[in-house]
């Protein structure tokens, strides 16, 4: 098995600081925690942006001053989101790419999200597909359903696909699939030949899927976007302590957590890429 990639999914669309206070918000703390997690072993760093009042945005330059923050003090991979809010527009969604981080979310199709509904019709799909890969960005194929693996393979059908191929299976959000105890050894048997993957749990489940993947030989993503509870009534302190947890699990279980060289390697991605956005 390959070393444990961890992915650190720190800031997220809808969380504010009512509910978790050591939310980080500006780039200064966006970094600060990037660093701390880096220590901890997280070799990827999943990044959402907030305005300064904290709401959640897309907006080019609020990716840029955090990327540049993050690349001046970690090593870390980078992956933006191209998810963003479930209210933000196709073209706000797709702005922050021009950055060229490592790497980008992709979510392969439509699905409840809670009340609301998270858009993602076969031609955005396509047109955010083919921008990453005009930008050298390495995509992250978000799976909420099954349905969205064939939908992925079929984009890499279409459009070859010249890059590694890593996913991450999503489980336990309201709306989108449970996640059942089966659910992660069910997906992971789906994915096409040669792909890495993780597996994110969101909410008190992350612990039982980070243990599936683990065991299975898929990575995790973990943090305040997935979860709010470190235990049951007991709210997450950081996102440092969700990733010890999770590099804890593995420590258990034998398996060594990857450095960022040994992640680059793995999801194919070429040497860090410098301080674009300083
Ligand atoms: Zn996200």
């Amino acid at each position: 098995m390959d070393p444990l990639i961890i992915t650190i999914a720190g800031i997220g669309a809808e969380l504010t600081r009512d509910k978790q206070p050591n939310l980080p918000l500006t780039a200064d703390e966006i970094a600060a925690d990037a660093a701390q997690c880096a220590d901890a072993g997280a070799s990827i760093y999943h990044l959402h942006v907030r305005a300064a009042d904290g709401t959640p945005t897309m907006d080019v330059g609020a990716f840029r001053a955090a990327l540049g923050a993050i690349r001046a003090r970690t090593e870390l991979i980078v992956q933006f989101t191209s998810g963003g809010a479930v209210t933000d527009t196709e073209d706000a969604r797709i702005a922050p790419l021009e950055l060229q981080p490592d790497m980008a979310s992709l979510t392969t199709g439509s699905v409840n999200f809670g009340d609301e509904v998270f858009h993602n019709p076969a031609p955005l799909v396509e047109r955010f597909y083919v921008r990453m890969r005009s930008l050298g960005i390495v995509p992250e194929f978000e799976i909420f359903e099954p349905g969205m693996i064939g939908n992925a393979e079929r984009l890499l059908r279409d459009h070859g696909d010249d890059h590694h191929r890593h996913f991450d299976l999503v489980l336990g959000v309201p709306g989108a699939m449970p996640a059942w105890p089966d659910a992660v050894p069910f997906l992971a048997a789906h994915l096409p030949e040669g792909a890495s993957w993780s597996a994110t749990g969101i909410g008190r489940s992350y612990v039982q899927v980070g243990q599936d993947a683990i065991r299975l030989g898929g990575h995790v993503r973990t943090g305040f976007e997935d979860v709010l509870y470190y235990e049951a009534r007991e709210v997450a302190t950081s996102n440092r302590q969700l990733v010890e947890r999770i590099a804890g699990m593995a420590r258990d279980a034998g398996r060594p957590v990857a450095t960022v060289a040994q992640a680059r390697e793995i999801l194919g991605l070429e040497a860090h890429r410098g301080t674009l956005g300083a």
